[in-house]
């Protein structure tokens, strides 16, 4: 299968690691004794960088490529989750203004956190579409520049850094098991690990309902699915029809990808919480997930990517005491 034109090589990861050090954390790899059977299983702790996400990366290196004029302009960005705080806080980092467009439906608990990283927030209308029609505007008017989350070369070598880091460590890797939504992060790590590494498995994983990649992989081509409440909430939303990187990244380098239920995706988080200690969103509790669902055919020590932790504490500490959770139309129990 053949890369687009310019996809991220090697050389260009290494680069973006030169951009990001000092300022995104180079995360643990810690053992996970409770989850290694007769293979060793790692979990790489993305959810300790300071925004609590790995978006962090990508956002950074992207916001550091702008030209003068762009940077003059500012950048912006519509999303409510773990790409608007990495722009945000990486915005501010850089000294640049940013403005991120939310609709009148976004929780004030979340406008609050992107605020207090010292964005300019823009709350217009009552839907996504018309947040992401207000930065275009921007974009066309005031010289803004969107960083969009996953889609865009300079935020998959920002994602892919995460596999120099793993080998480096542990030449010995055999598998990574990613949490997989857009694909920014999975095409930043497989060209980064194949590269180095031609024979290791790069698996990802996504809930059931509105799987896009997946179901895109499947069909050949990017394809549009109905999103779906999930404890995994960090994984929704589509891969965009007109999807340039990810999807031709994914076709060619992702060995395999995985489903899991809601009730999986619970007892993921809870067992992190209860074996490791460990504070996880769903989207970051997948790998975990499809290890204990049997889901993960293992061949050698294999690294988790645990990609973030904002979850809703309300929510977090109902999985965590084994209570049941409304999800959209579901009650979902371990
Ligand atoms: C964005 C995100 C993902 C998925 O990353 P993609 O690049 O969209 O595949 C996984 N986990 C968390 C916590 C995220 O914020």
């Amino acid at each position: 299968m053949t890369l687009p034109v310019a996809t991220p090589s090697l050389a260009d990861i290494r680069q973006a690691r030169e951009v990001i050090a000092g300022r995104v954390l180079c995360t643990p790899l810690i053992p996970a004794p409770a989850f290694s059977g007769s293979t060793e299983i790692l979990l790489k702790l993305e959810s300790l960088q300071p925004t609590g996400a790995f978006k962090l990366r990508g956002a950074t290196n992207a916001i550091h490529h702008l030209t003068a004029a762009e940077r003059a302009g500012g950048v912006g960005c519509c999303s409510t989750g773990n790409h608007g705080r990495a722009v945000a806080y990486a915005a501010a980092q850089a000294g640049l203004r940013a403005i991120v467009c939310l609709s009148s439906l976004v929780p004030s608990a979340k406008v609050d956190a992107i605020a207090a990283l010292g964005a300019d927030i823009r709350r217009v209308g009552d839907s996504q579409d018309a947040a992401q029609t207000e930065i275009d505007r921007l974009v066309r008017e005031e010289r803004l520049t969107d960083i969009p989350p996953f889609d865009h070369p300079r935020v998959i070598e920002g994602q892919g850094t995460i596999a120099l880091e793993l080998l480096e460590e542990r030449p010995d890797l055999a598998t990574i098991v990613v949490p997989l939504s857009g694909g920014g992060l999975i095409s930043g790590i497989a060209i980064a690990a194949k590269a180095l590494k031609p024979d290791i498995r790069i698996i990802g994983v996504s809930m059931q309902r509105g799987a896009a990649m997946h179901e895109s992989l499947a069909a050949g081509r990017p394809i549009a699915v109905t999103e779906a409440p999930s404890l995994a909430d960090s994984l929704g939303g589509g891969i965009g029809i007109g999807n340039r990187w990810t999807f031709a990244i994914c076709r060619a380098l992702v060995d395999e990808t995985i489903l899991l239920s809601e009730a999986e995706i619970y007892r993921g988080m809870r067992a992190l919480f209860c074996e490791q200690r460990l504070v996880s969103e769903g989207a970051a509790a997948v790998g975990v997930a499809a290890l204990l669902a049997g889901k993960l055919a293992l061949n050698g020590p294999t690294a988790l990517i645990v990609s973030g932790h904002n979850v809703d504490p309300a929510q977090f500490l109902a999985v965590a005491g084994g209570e049941s959770v409304r999800i959209g139309d579901q009650i979902v129990k371990g």
